[in-house]
C-alpha cells in the first residue's frame, strides 16, 4: 500500500531500535546490560503519584482547555521567574503530550516549505525528523569535539542564509550532555538577533546538572531574546515523569496560541490526570529532584573514570543530562569494523552490551552511554567492553 510521502522518508528512531533489539535479548534470557536508557531509573515521588490519585478520585477525569489547565500553565510561569527570572503570563504557556510533542507542534506552527532550521550536532534524534514532517530544512553544523561539541557564533552565522527560521539550542544537551555559558549564549543570542531567528531553546535537562556552572536560558539574557526564543521543558526528566507525558512551550503570545490551535485538533488537551500530577511536582519542594542528581552525579563520575580506562576511547566530560558520548574511532579502526553501527550491533551480539551508535545523532565517530543503572552493572558493562575491544584489536 502506498503511504504517504511525509512518511516514507521518516527514520525510524534509533534509540528505540536498538533498545528493541536488547529487549528481545533480553527476553529470550541473555544476560544484556542496557546503556540506552533515555529515562530515570527512579520512581515518580509519591506525592506525584498522590495527586494524580486525588485528582482521578474527584473527578477530575475530563477534558481539559486545549493548551492545559490554568492552575498548572500559572505554575509554569512562577516557574521560569523562580529558576530563570523570566517573567511570563499563563497565555504565553502551551502544556503538551511529553516535550516531544511541544517541538513538534512548535515546527508545525513556524515552519513553511523550504524553511531552515539549524540544528547543531550532535543532536536529539527527534528534531530532524520532525523538521521534515513540517515541511522543513534541518541544516545540521557539527560542533568540534575540542570545543565540547558546542556551536560558535562563526559556525552560526556561517550557516545563516535568507531561509532561516530558526536555530535549536539544547542545553544541557542530549546526547553530548554539554551545558552552554551564559557568555556562548549572548554570542549566540547576537548573531540570532541580527537575524531575526527564532531560537528553539530545549531545556528539558535543565535540573540534571552537575557542576557549579548554573544553567541559564538564553531567554533570560534580555528583553529581544525573550521575544525571539521559545523555551521547550517538561516534567519527564526532572520529575522522573517520562510515562506521564507532560512537556511545555513557552514564548511568544502568536506562537504560543497558534499551538493551541492546532493541539485542539491534533489531542484536545494532555492527559488530565498527567497534568494535575505535574501540578504537584511544580507546587511542591524539590528535594526528590536533588536525590536524584545527587545519584546520577556519583554515577556519571565512577563511570567516566571507567570509561576513560577502556581503549580505544576518549570522552568530553558531561555537565549535566544523563549520557556519556565518547569518540570510539580509534576502537572502531583497532579492531576492523568498518562503522560505528557495526561496532555497536557486534558489541551487543557478543557481549551484551547495548550502546546507540552515535548516527542518529549525526555524530559517526561516537556512541551514546546512559548512565542511569546500577554502578555494578555499569562497571560490569566497562569490563565487557575493554573485553571485547581486546578481543578484536
Ligand atoms: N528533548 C530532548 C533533548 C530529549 O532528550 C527528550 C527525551 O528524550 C525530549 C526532548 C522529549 O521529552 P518528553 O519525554 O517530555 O517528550
Amino acid at each position: 500500500m502506498q503511504l504517504a510521502k511525509r512518511v516514507q522518508t521518516l527514520t525510524p528512531s534509533t534509540t528505540l531500535a536498538i533498545t528493541a533489539k536488547a529487549k528481545a535479548l533480553k527476553d529470550s534470557g541473555h544476560d544484556v546490560i542496557g546503556l540506552g536508557a533515555g529515562e530515570p531509573d527512579f520512581n515518580t515521588p509519591e506525592y506525584i503519584i498522590e495527586a494524580a490519585e486525588r485528582a482521578m478520585r474527584s473527578g477530575l477525569t475530563r477534558y481539559t482547555p486545549s493548551g492545559g489547565i490554568l492552575p498548572l500553565r500559572e505554575a509554569i510561569a512562577r516557574k521560569m521567574l523562580k529558576d530563570q527570572g523570566i517573567d511570563y503570563d499563563a497565555d504565553q504557556v502551551v502544556v503538551t503530550t511529553g516535550a516531544k510533542h511541544a517541538l513538534y507542534t512548535l515546527f508545525q506552527v513556524l515552519l513553511n516549505p523550504g524553511d531552515e532550521v539549524i540544528v547543531p550536532a550532535p543532536y536529539w534524534v527527534s528534531y530532524p525528523e520532525q523538521i521534515k514532517l513540517a515541511e522543513g530544512e534541518p541544516v545540521f553544523v557539527l560542533g568540534k569535539e575540542a570545543n565540547q561539541f558546542k556551536l560558535t557564533p562563526e559556525q552560526l552565522e556561517q550557516a545563516i542564509t535568507e531561509k532561516t527560521r530558526a536555530v535549536i539550542i539544547n542545553s544541557p544537551s542530549n546526547p553530548t550532555g554539554m551545558m552552554y555559558t551564559r557568555d556562548e549564549l549572548m554570542a549566540l543570542g547576537k548573531v540570532c538577533i541580527k537575524h531575526n531567528i527564532i531560537i528553539v531553546s530545549d531545556e528539558i535537562y535543565e535540573k540534571l546538572i552537575y557542576t557549579d556552572q548554573p544553567h541559564v536560558s538564553i531567554a533570560s539574557l534580555s528583553e529581544q531574546l525573550k521575544k525571539q526564543t521559545v523555551i521547550i521543558n517538561g516534567v519527564s526528566k526532572s520529575h522522573a515523569m517520562t510515562g506521564w507525558r507532560i512537556g511545555y512551550a513557552v514564548g511568544r503570545k502568536t506562537i504560543i496560541k497558534a499551538m493551541t490551535n492546532l493541539c485542539s485538533h491534533s489531542t484536545s488537551n494532555p492527559t488530565t490526570i498527567s497534568q494535575y500530577a505535574a501540578l504537584a511536582a511544580y507546587t511542591h519542594e524539590e528535594e526528590e529532584i536533588t536525590q536524584m542528581v545527587a545519584s546520577f552525579n556519583e554515577r556519571l563520575a565512577y563511570t567516566y573514570d571507567l570509561l576513560t580506562r577502556v581503549p580505544g576511547m576518549t570522552c568530553v566530560k558531561p555537565h549535566g543530562a544523563f549520557y556519556l558520548f565518547p569518540n570510539v574511532e580509534k576502537a572502531i579502526d583497532m579492531c576492523g569494523f568498518s562503522d560505528v553501527e557495526e561496532f555497536s550491533t557486534a558489541l551487543l551480539e557478543e557481549e551484551q552490551v547495548a550502546v546507540i551508535p552515535g548516527t542518529g545523532f549525526g555524530a559517526p565517530k561516537n556512541i551514546r552511554i546512559s548512565y542511569v543503572i546500577k554502578k555494578s552493572q555499569l562497571e560490569d558493562a566497562m569490563i565487557r567492553m575493554t573485553r571485547f575491544i581486546e578481543r578484536h584489536a
